[in-house]
């Protein structure tokens, strides 16, 4: 059967995670959230999660060895999946390039990557509202929050680029209602499969 592989990317506080869940459950895809997985690591606090935790509380990005290890080893736990949904990653070129390749090593690729669209107002808002309840402690610190975007503008945002190429990468206006936006994103998603399919 083909697999339907694909990233939700867009800077942070731009509703990846939420979409994400709701994506899942409509197309039965396996989400791979990078940002849960270290978070998760954290919490049980075990070494990978400590080293983790001085990147993540200074806004900066965790080594790319680290994060494409775990998505390595999700992958190979997934044998019978029937796509991914990547969700915060990959996050620079050496991500992209190494997802490529996993992904390659299981005769699949890359379906469809859809950006989220989202002012930088609107997000910084978004982030330190999300900080209120979510006790993640890099949503409370505005300094962290802009390092954030500092690093997304940087390293993030160029791959997009590699995406473009391809012709996979569709932008989705990420504002609006959560209704809304999944509506846009189906569309895509649809119109994709549609096209694979045929
Ligand atoms: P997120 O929940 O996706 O916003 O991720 C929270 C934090 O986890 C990020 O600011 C990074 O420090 C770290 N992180 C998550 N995913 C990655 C990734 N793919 N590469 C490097 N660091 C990551």
């Amino acid at each position: 059967m083909l697999m339907f592989n694909l990233i939700l990317f867009g800077p942070p506080g731009s509703g990846k995670g939420t979409q994400s869940e709701k994506l899942v459950e409509k197309y039965g895809l396996v989400h791979l959230s990078t940002g849960n997985l270290l978070r998760e690591e954290i919490a049980n606090r075990t070494p990978l999660g400590l080293e983790a935790k001085n990147f993540i509380d200074k806004g900066q990005l965790v080594p790319d060895e680290v994060v494409i290890g775990m998505i390595g080893s999700c992958l190979d736990h997934h044998k019978k999946a029937s796509g991914f949904l990547f969700d915060g990653f990959p996050r620079t070129t050496a991500q992209a390039q190494a997802l490529d390749k996993l992904l390659a090593l299981k005769k699949t690729e890359i379906a469809l990557v859809l950006f989220l669209e989202v002012s930088e107002e609107e997000l910084v808002n978004r982030l330190l509202n999300r900080g209120k309840t979510s006790g993640r402690s890099d949503d409370t610190n505005e300094t962290v929050i802009h390092q954030r975007f500092t690093v997304y503008k940087n390293e993030t945002a160029p791959i997009a680029d590699h995406y473009k190429k391809l012709k996979k990468f569709q932008a989705i206006k990420g504002e609006g209602s959560v209704e809304e936006i999944f509506a846009s994103l189906c569309q895509a998603i649809d119109k994709r499969m549609k096209a694979l399919a045929s």
